[in-house]
């Protein structure tokens, strides 16, 4: 099947008129209610014949939301999303003062192994297409009735959006495309665990996104220890990837800083990630690991992530806890998606 959801504007319009003979206005009708996620039998200004051949051999909404939970503490919703193969991924909306954000998956699974993550328990399934990275975001926009509901978008649901670099790169020329949903790239946070080549790539690619590195511990050996991808590549390497990033694009790298209890939270670790940022321009975030019951690991108590906070203030690092919302719906990365697989999510 052909996801008409993979393609611009452009494509669309030499896909249509090629193979169903008709005319480039028609097209630009199609684009339009691919947008608004509508499905062919909704496409009313087209011919019924038309909609039946296209219904043929191509998927017009490339994910459908097939579950929803609200948290009554914030508002915050996590949904599952369906793609036409039966593949599920999790994407999580928060409600700011300032829009919403939504975070989005980029593969079906993962194949980096970090060893606090829940994505990575199986494996990689699949990448996803940009369509179907897209087509979470035009399926919240659905629910909240209008276009441009989804003001940021951040790649930190399942999936190393790295690892699926060409997708990625093309969706995020989807998504901020004037004649689409239009979301500026500065609105949109890609999470990577530091596949250096590729963070180079994307800076070379001059597509001015919000870079964040997910670097969880600053000495090398004790990061192989839970990131496997630090045997390939070095968190030096994984640093200088972003600092070149800095120099290309202009924007401030996000560190993010999960802190699991006794592994990466004493002074000692403080004082490394200070040395590691010296002279670079980035924020550290820091969140305590949530916990996934088949890993074991702890996250740090409110005590001593308090601690770590003002160690980093003192060497003058700037880091903020971030904010953890939808806490009573959170199930860690990748959790709704397995009970779900398990059949426990109580539906
Ligand atoms: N692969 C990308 C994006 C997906 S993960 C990356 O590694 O950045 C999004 C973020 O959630 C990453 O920073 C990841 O390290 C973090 N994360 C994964 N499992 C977690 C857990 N159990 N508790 C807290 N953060 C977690």
């Amino acid at each position: 099947m052909i996801l008409l959801q993979d393609m611009d504007l452009s494509e669309l319009t030499d896909f249509i008129t090629a193979n169903f003979q008709t005319k480039p206005y028609v097209a630009k009708q199609i684009f339009g209610w691919l947008v608004k996620n509508v499905d062919f039998d909704g496409m009313t200004n087209l011919p019924k014949s038309l909609r039946e051949q296209l219904k043929e051999r191509c998927v017009a909404v490339s994910a459908r939301i097939v579950r929803t939970v609200t948290s009554a503490l914030d508002g915050t919703q996590k949904f599952l999303f369906e793609f036409h193969d039966g593949n599920v991924v999790e994407g999580v909306l928060m409600k700011y003062k300032y829009g919403n954000t939504l975070c989005v998956s980029t593969q079906v699974g993962c194949r980096m192994g970090c060893k606090f993550c829940a994505s990575t328990l199986n494996g990689l399934v699949r990448n996803l297409s940009a369509g179907e990275i897209l087509g979470q975001v035009l399926a919240v926009n659905a629910t909240g009735g209008e276009e441009r509901f989804v003001t940021n978008v951040v790649l930190m649901g399942s999936g190393e959006p790295l690892d699926n670099f060409d997708n990625v790169v093309k969706f995020l020329r989807l998504v901020s495309a004037s004649e689409g949903i239009n979301i500026s790239l500065r609105n949109i946070s890609l999470s990577t665990c530091g596949i250096a080549p590729s963070i180079r790539k994307l800076a070379d690619a001059e597509l001015p996104v919000n870079l964040t590195l997910s670097l969880h511990n600053p000495d090398n050996e004790q990061r192989k220890q839970i990131m496997p991808v630090t045997n390939a590549y070095s968190v030096t390497e994984a640093v200088e990837a972003c600092r070149y990033f800095f120099e290309k694009t202009g924007r401030r790298i996000i560190i993010e800083y999960t802190l699991i209890d006794g592994q990466n939270d004493s002074y000692a670790h403080a004082l490394k990630l200070a040395s590691l940022l010296r002279g670079m321009s980035a924020h550290v975030n820091v969140i305590a690991l949530n916990p996934v019951k088949e890993t074991g690991l702890k996250g740090t108590s409110e005590r001593n992530l308090k601690l770590f906070l003002q160690y980093l203030d003192k060497l003058g690092v700037s880091a903020t806890r971030r904010r953890t919302m939808g806490r009573d719906i959170e199930g860690a990365c990748g959790q709704l998606r397995r009970r779900y697989l398990e059949g426990n999510d109580g539906n």
